[in-house]
């Protein structure tokens, strides 16, 4: 089967693994790539969407109990290379980012669904927001050497924080960059951007991830676009990220009815269509 064709929806090589940290960097004021190295083929197991759950180290006496979940931003090309984009934010993270070069870290992975991606599709269209781009950046790699076109819709507060060349990594892509700080990201512009983009050319899939306020746009944007597939990459708190504790579940309509989910477990990736929101739009 070739890589792009219809990933599996669930994982099935989760393993424990003790990487090395081959390279940590700050990428601006809130983010850090993290590249490491475990002495498994990860490359060859991990899906766009899917995430690992990260041990941090301890730090200041405290030691974060609970694994925290990172999506995968990056494989390869080494069989046991893989890479991380996180946001320093909490203590876990905080500590996270304190880990130098040389240092072990476990990881347990890969978990949850992935994002579907046909090698019939001719363009698809992504729409993302801060971490998000971790999230979807493999899918736009997977996407590229299938030979389908992207539209990528990006946002961020200010143009320093949009992190665009991270987010492509040199895939050529119709990019629109939309900012908190001159108004353009609002809810009524990026809803008139995608119906332009969605009416103007066919488009098979809209991909999002995190946010979400983009999430229920998308969702009332594709009721007038029923061609067009919806897929989100949830982020919900969890704890054991493997479908045990239930702390992530949520409320989607499944097969007919309203059931809770677990975001770890059933997804991360999700229809657009069947998530149960909290607000409604139009
Ligand atoms: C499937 C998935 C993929 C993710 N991918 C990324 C990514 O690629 N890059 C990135 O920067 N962030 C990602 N996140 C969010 C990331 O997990 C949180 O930012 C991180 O757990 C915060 O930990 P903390 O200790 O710094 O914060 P704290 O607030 O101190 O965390 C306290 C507890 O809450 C949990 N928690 C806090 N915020 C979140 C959150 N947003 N989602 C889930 N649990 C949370 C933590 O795991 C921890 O157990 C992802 C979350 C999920 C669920």
């Amino acid at each position: 089967m070739n890589t792009t064709s219809c990933f599996q929806r669930n994982a099935e090589k989760v393993a424990s693994h003790r990487c090395d940290v081959t390279e940590h960097r700050w990428v601006n004021e809130r983010y850090k790539y993290l590249r490491l190295k475990a002495d498994a083929d990860l490359a060859g197991v991990t899906r766009p969407g899917q995430f690992y759950q990260l041990k941090c180290p301890p730090i200041d006496d405290l030691q974060p109990f609970l694994l925290r979940p990172m999506s995968v931003y990056g494989v390869g090309p080494e069989a046991g290379t893989i890479e991380f984009l996180y946001s320093v934010n909490g203590l876990g993270t905080t500590a996270m980012a304190t880990l130098a070069v040389g240092r072990h870290m476990d990881i347990v992975g890969p978990l949850g669904n992935t994002f579907v991606l046909e090698p019939g599709f001719k363009r698809i269209m992504v729409v993302a927001r801060g971490v998000g781009l971790a999230t979807m950046a493999p899918l736009l790699q997977h996407a590229a050497k299938a030979g389908i076109k992207i539209t990528a819709i990006m946002s961020a507060r200010a143009p320093q924080d949009l992190m665009r060349e991270e987010f492509l990594r040199g895939v050529e892509a119709d990019v629109h960059c939309l900012y908190d700080s001159d108004g353009s990201s609002s809810v009524a512009s990026v809803e008139s951007l995608v119906r332009e983009l969605l009416g103007t050319e066919s488009h098979d899939v809209v991909y999002t991830c995190g946010s979400h306020r983009l999430l229920m746009l998308l969702q009332h944007v594709l009721k007038d676009f029923p061609q067009t597939r919806g897929e989100v990459a949830m982020e919900q708190r969890m704890a054991c990220g493997m479908g045990v504790c239930l702390s992530c579940v949520r409320l989607f309509n499944h097969e007919g009815e309203k059931q809770f989910l677990r975001v770890c477990r059933e997804g991360p990736v999700f229809s657009i269509r069947n998530v149960v929101g909290e607000v409604e739009f139009g």
